[in-house]
């Protein structure tokens, strides 16, 4: 398979080698990693482009991508971007005297006389770097000015609706805000490209890294992990390790089971079980039929069913034609008095309020 990247960084990376200088030159020559997210990621993002039919998808990326599309046209009305030109999932480089630096393709670009907009899209639900602060859109808006610009004004935006505390975050580069972006992202390429850059492990910065099984750092966090005396409190750097390391033991067995998917005796003591076959009703009013012979009935039989949100809303929208905030209001008056809310257990989160 061609590398479209030419062997050169690539934008989508920025924000890690913010965080890990070393990161570029440790993955050099190791295998892609893929994962069910992310090729769901990949057929959604083709979907975006309009490459494949929603169709496609499964029902959580299809769902997403939805909501994307929703935002991004809400979004270039409210910004007055309708109109505007838009390029869809183009690579573009960067090069000097000719000389191809880095290259980023972003999900979609709105040209509009002196001004442009750069979106990005992610439809995983793991939180990235808010618009403001993210490097993979500084270094796209970077691209769309040396290509299409010079710009007046560039703005740029995430939407990820799976983010459900931010599904969506916007900024805006003026003039001289895009040179100080062009100063940040050629400081930062530099650093990534010098001899032996630093590398520095956390938790984001090593998730996506091919490198990190093989990592000295992953592996330094490993050992400190290891020689701790487990705390009562644990503080946050030894959660953050414990973070970093649960990502280098998920990869260590996704290559486990590719390695016994592609030849069973590849690891002596190891097999790949079988998962769990599980049935599924798909038609709901045959069982009922059937279940009413024995006596149950409709009541009955409502009370065990479970009901799809998501399906539910989109049956009230075809029955009634109502849209949006009608379409909410229509669908709460519906539930209303009819369920309960339940909590899950809580989960361990960062808190990035001292951040
Ligand atoms: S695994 Fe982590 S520390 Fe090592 S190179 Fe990659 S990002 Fe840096």
């Amino acid at each position: 398979m061609t590398d479209e990247r030419q062997g050169l960084p690539s934008a989508s990376n920025f924000d890690r080698f913010e965080k890990c200088r070393g990161s570029w030159q440790a993955e050099q020559g190791l295998p892609d990693e893929s994962n069910e997210m992310s090729r769901a990621g990949d057929l959604g993002h083709a979907c975006l482009a309009g490459e494949i039919h929603i169709d496609e998808l499964d029902d959580e990326t299809a769902k997403t991508v939805g909501v994307i599309k929703k935002i991004e046209q809400h979004t270039l009305e409210d910004c007055g971007y309708q109109n505007a030109e838009q390029i869809r999932e183009k690579r573009l480089w960067f090069d000097i005297d000719g000389v191809k630096q880095f290259s980023g393709k972003p999900d979609l670009i709105c040209l509009l006389g002196k001004e442009a907009f750069v979106i990005d899209y992610k439809t995983g639900p793991i939180p990235v770097e808010q618009a403001a602060i993210n490097m993979q859109l500084r270094a796209l808006l970077v691209l769309v000015d040396h290509n299409f610009g010079p710009f007046e004004t560039i703005k740029t935006g995430i939407i990820q609706p799976r983010n459900h505390s931010t599904p969506s975050t916007f900024a805006q580069y003026d003039r001289k805000a895009i040179m100080v972006s062009y100063v940040q992202v050629l400081d930062l390429l530099e650093d990534v490209e010098k001899e032996n850059p630093p590398r520095n492990a956390t938790e984001s910065g090593c998730r996506y890294c091919k490198a990190k099984t093989t990592c000295p750092e992953t592996e330094k966090n490993m050992i400190e992990i290891y020689e701790t005396n487990l705390p009562a409190v644990p503080n946050a750097e030894l959660l953050e390790k414990c973070a970093i390391v649960k990502k280098v033991i998920a990869q260590i067995e996704v290559n486990a089971k590719a390695a016994l998917k592609e030849n069973p005796e590849a690891i002596p003591g190891y097999k790949l079980k079988p998962g769990a076959t599980r049935q599924q009703i798909t038609s709901p009013e045959g069982v009922f039929y059937q279940a009413a012979i024995h006596g149950v009935d409709g009541q009955e039989f409502a009370a065990v069913c479970d009901v799809n949100k998501t399906k539910l809303k989109a049956l009230i929208k075809d029955k009634t034609g109502h849209k949006g905030k009608q379409l909410d209001e229509t669908l709460a008056n519906i539930l209303e008095g009819n369920t309960t809310e339940k909590q899950n257990a809580p989960s361990l989160a960062k808190d990035f309020r001292d951040e």
